[in-house]
């Protein structure tokens, strides 16, 4: 391979990635997203290549596949695929959501795991990085139909997780119930209670602030974005797509910030409210997205605003978007559209929302883009710090954990100046890529070929 030279050539590099990982474009896509900040200053700082930095950083410590077996209320053998791809405990034990969605599969679990290096590193906090899941839908399932899932789930899991080793949390599909199920299934197993599970229920043993966090962090992290450059969240137009836990966190933070939240969205489409939602609108999703599970049409028909079928907001006139729902929403046409109708800011809750060309849009535009693995690493920041607190088995009140969030997002902010800083603007792309890689290589250098 050609890194054994003094320079490493991204084409080259990326060549031998995608050869190594054929099909898993998702994959591809967020490591040439990373290549692409970090190779230059890999060449500028030898000691990278000769180590072989990028090459490992770009292969998984270990990924488990499993087969999940369990029976449907009508008892019919059900079989799913489980992963849990432990990507680089450099800094800490591996950490990342399980995801419970039929697109699942190893590419998409990878870019995950990939990005969350950057981003647990990003926090601060001695957090490795992992992600998993399953080809389950949880959609039309029972009540007990999901709970036999996450048993046979954690059944095979448990055998490679733990406190010190591997702390799974939710994601798309797996909210409080899952981790409740998990939570239950892994105690039960291990005859033990310690936190080897985030995103848990406050009863036993869950943070407060944890299911707002990656919500309110995106939408602290776009008010630092915008107070560098003199302006502020209030009285600003914002549009949010997905209206699950990110989203739902985001709307209500972003409000009480003064911004005026016109849309939200789900899979079947998107709600379009000129007037804005407000505290009680909210209350209404959160209850029919989180608990009823039912669809956004039903809020159009109560609140009597516009429901868009299987069409994304984007096309809507504001100031600032919030990508929230789930990967490559946010397409070119999507990006030239946001740009045309004045949009001045981005701040991705979901992970990877945009795709490389909407992303390159953005920056030839001059819009203020927050990247994911920046702006939404309060969830996994919050994740940490109910880590911390089962380890002293403590709970801390409330206003703190808020605030230490908030100082968080603008820790990663500062981050994102140090290493981002262009002649007329902050690359935040690019700092968030190169304060994350840093502090993960030096690591790895230390610890000599392992
Ligand atoms: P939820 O399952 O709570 O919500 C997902 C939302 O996105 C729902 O509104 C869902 O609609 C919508 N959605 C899912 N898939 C699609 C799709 N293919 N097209 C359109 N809409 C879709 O997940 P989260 O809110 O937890 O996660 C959202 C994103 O944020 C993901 O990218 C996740 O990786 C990322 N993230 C989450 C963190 C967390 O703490 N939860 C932390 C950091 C990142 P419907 O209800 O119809 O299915």
């Amino acid at each position: 391979m050609m890194t054994r030279g003094t320079i490493l050539d991204q084409n080259e590099f990326m060549q031998g990635l995608i050869k190594r990982n054929p099909g898993e474009v998702e994959f591809h896509q967020a490591v040439e997203e990373v290549a692409t900040s970090v190779i230059p200053f890999i060449n500028e700082n030898p000691k990278y290549i000769e180590s072989q930095i990028l090459e490992r950083m770009t292969e998984p410590d270990r990924t488990i596949i499993f087969r999940v077996c369990w029976e449907d209320d009508e008892g019919n053998i059900r079989t799913n695929r489980g992963y849990r791809v432990q990507f680089n405990n450099a800094i800490g034990p591996y950490k990342g959501g399980l995801r419970f969605h039929p697109s699942v599969n190893l590419s998409i679990l990878k870019f995950l795991g990939f990005e969350q290096t950057f981003k647990n590193s990003l926090t601060t906090l001695p957090m490795g990085s992992g992600k998993g899941g399953a080809d389950f839908n949880p959609k039309e399932k029972s009540e007990r139909e999901i709970m036999r899932f996450c048993q046979a789930f954690m059944t095979e899991l448990s055998k490679h997780i733990g406190e010190h080793m591997d702390i799974p949390a939710g994601d798309i599909g797996v909210g409080s119930r899952e981790i409740s199920f998990m939570f239950g299934q892994y105690k039960r197993l291990k005859n033990e209670f310690t936190g080897a599970l985030t995103g848990k229920a406050l009863e036993f043993g869950g943070s407060l602030i944890r299911k707002e966090a990656t919500g309110y962090g995106c939408a602290y992290f776009m008010e630092e974005m915008l107070k560098h450059q003199g302006n502020t969240i209030a009285g600003k137009t914002c549009l949010v797509s997905g209206s699950g836990n990110v989203a739902q966190y985001a709307a209500q933070k972003l409000m009480q910030l003064g911004g005026k939240v016109i849309t939200m969205s789900d899979s079947t489409g998107f709600i379009h409210d000129p007037d804005g939602l407000t505290e009680e609108k909210l209350e209404y999703i959160i209850k029919l997205k989180t608990f009823r599970r039912g669809n956004l049409s039903e809020f159009s028909e109560n609140f009597n605003c516009k429901f868009y079928e299987d069409k994304k907001p984007w096309s809507i006139k504001a100031d600032l978007a919030f990508p929230c729902a789930t990967q490559n929403e946010i397409d070119k046409k999507d990006a030239k559209i946001l740009i045309k109708n004045g949009c001045i800011g981005i701040a991705e809750g979901a992970n990877m929302p945009s795709n490389k060309e909407a992303v390159e849009a953005f920056r030839e535009a001059g819009i203020v883009f927050g990247p994911s693995k920046a702006a939404n690493a309060g969830g996994v920041a919050v994740s940490g710090l109910e880590m911390t607190q089962n380890s002293i088995r403590m709970a801390w009140h409330r206003d703190e954990l808020e605030e230490r969030l908030k100082k968080i997002m603008q820790n990663i902010h500062q981050q994102c100046i140090n290493y981002g800083v262009e002649k007329d603007r902050i690359d935040y792309l690019k700092g968030a890529n190169l304060a994350g890689f840093v502090k993960v290589a030096n690591a790895m250098l230390a610890y000599g070929v392992v």
